[in-house]
């Protein structure tokens, strides 16, 4: 245990005098600290100019940008012309719905059913609802049809859901499915999910948001149309992401302009961001199995202690990302665990979907069947390769109390 009971200083703090000293961050799937390979590339791109330049400033920008998009696609098992930089994982989670439902619609007019569970990240999930609200579209034929492919009790959808087998592609937009759920790790089973979707001629999009820089990608092995990325879950900048488009696949982009990114994602792009985004990715990947190795055995240490709480359910269960731990303590509230934490340095989240510091019962604990008064009482712990092995066991020791204390405040009304 860490005799000092603080904890250790972490090692990407960016300025020293910051009070992060004793402070424990628990909550990398929201955001990673930045990688130093990343701050120092994209410090070396950034007095670059617009990379469409046609003179000299605009060919070094290019090739910076093309550089870091060559890495990328080297990693993730693409073609350079498959990668298209975007300013955050949602808006290209946002490009590959809408940019899909658009172009079945063309090909195929009476597409109208999208086929998701109701567990993808509000950056998939209010796009598919947005696009399926009739009331969007007054007196036209464009709206589309929401098919939910169900989850079982631990959050994963089935190899090749019954929704899909009903599904052809005259009637399908597309599939989406994220890779690993933001909140309970749960990694779904998206290479069988895609190969039935693409035996049926559906196209797919995958919001692999939480896997790359985690786990393997590769792209023309997994055969989805599109796939999303963010840079700042792997640590790189934070407005930085990824879509993956297949060669082969068009889509109708909703972002219209000087047709940059393959017409995709028009706007200038900023190759800092590129930059960083390949250095964070490269960095991932290279200290992978050390970093995922040590995560899991921090993330072990806190799900034994967990355990031992009396009532306490634990909702991630293998196959998961190493680093998460999403559990629950009925009889507690979730604000009053992650206040607790935060007084005594240890910053956590719910997981569910935050807005304006609002926390709203998880979307996804409740398909998964969990009853709204346990799901009030969950915390989302994810760590990452910053967290040590001391800390992780002093914040082991401390969590009993803190369940107690919130128990012992209840419920709101
Ligand atoms: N998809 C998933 C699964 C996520 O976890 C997140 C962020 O939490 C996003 C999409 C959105 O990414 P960004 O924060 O880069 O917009």
């Amino acid at each position: 245990m860490n005799s000092q009971n603080h904890f250790e200083p972490h090692p990407s703090t960016p300025h020293p005098s910051t009070p992060r000293a004793s402070t424990l961050y628990t909550d990398y799937a929201a955001t990673s600290p930045i990688r130093p390979q990343a701050q120092a590339a994209m410090q070396e791109a950034e007095r670059l100019l617009n990379p469409a330049g046609q003179y000299a400033s605009g060919r070094t920008a290019r090739r910076v940008l093309e550089e870091s998009r060559e890495q990328i696609a080297d990693i993730l098992g693409c073609d350079p012309i498959e990668v298209v930089f975007t300013g955050s994982g949602t808006e290209a989670d946002n490009l590959g719905v809408q940019g899909l439902a658009f172009q079945s619609r063309r090909t195929h007019p009476e597409a109208r059913k999208i086929l998701a569970p109701a567990i993808e990240h509000p950056a998939v999930n209010e796009v598919v609802g947005w696009l399926c609200d009739q009331s969007q579209f007054p007196g036209s034929a464009l709206g589309f049809e929401h098919v939910q492919l169900p989850v079982d009790q631990y959050g994963r959808v089935a190899d090749n859901p019954a929704q899909l087998q009903q599904a052809t592609a005259e009637d399908t937009a597309l599939l989406a499915l994220m890779w690993a759920n933001n909140e309970t790790g749960a990694i779904q089973p998206v290479e069988q999910v895609v190969a039935a979707a693409r035996e049926r001629g559906i196209p797919t999009h995958v919001d692999a948001v939480q896997v790359v820089g985690h786990l393997p990608v590769d792209f023309h092995q997994l055969g989805a149309s599109t796939l999303a990325a963010s840079a700042h879950k792997f640590g790189g900048p934070r407005g930085a992401g990824l879509l993956l488009v297949r060669r082969d696949v068009r889509l109708a982009s909703p972002i219209r302009g000087g047709g940059q990114e393959r017409g995709i994602r028009s706007g200038t792009v900023d190759v800092s961001a590129a930059a960083g985004t390949a250095a964070a990715l490269r960095a991932a990947v290279d200290s992978h199995t050390a970093e995922q190795a040590h995560v899991k055995q921090v993330r072990d240490i806190l799900a034994q202690a967990v355990r031992e709480i009396p009532d306490s359910q634990v909702w991630t269960s293998e196959p998961a990302l190493p680093g998460h731990l999403h559990v629950s303590f009925p009889g507690a509230e979730g604000d009053s665990l992650i206040m607790l934490l935060d007084s005594r340095g240890v910053e956590a989240s719910t997981g569910s979907a935050c807005s304006a510091g609002v926390n709203r019962v998880s979307h996804v604990l409740t398909a998964m069947g969990v009853p709204v008064d346990v799901a009030r009482g969950t915390l989302r712990l994810t760590v990452g390769p910053d967290v040590s092995l001391s800390d992780a066991q002093l914040l082991a020791t401390q969590l009993p109390g803190i369940v107690a204390q919130a128990r012992s405040a209840g419920l709101a009304t």
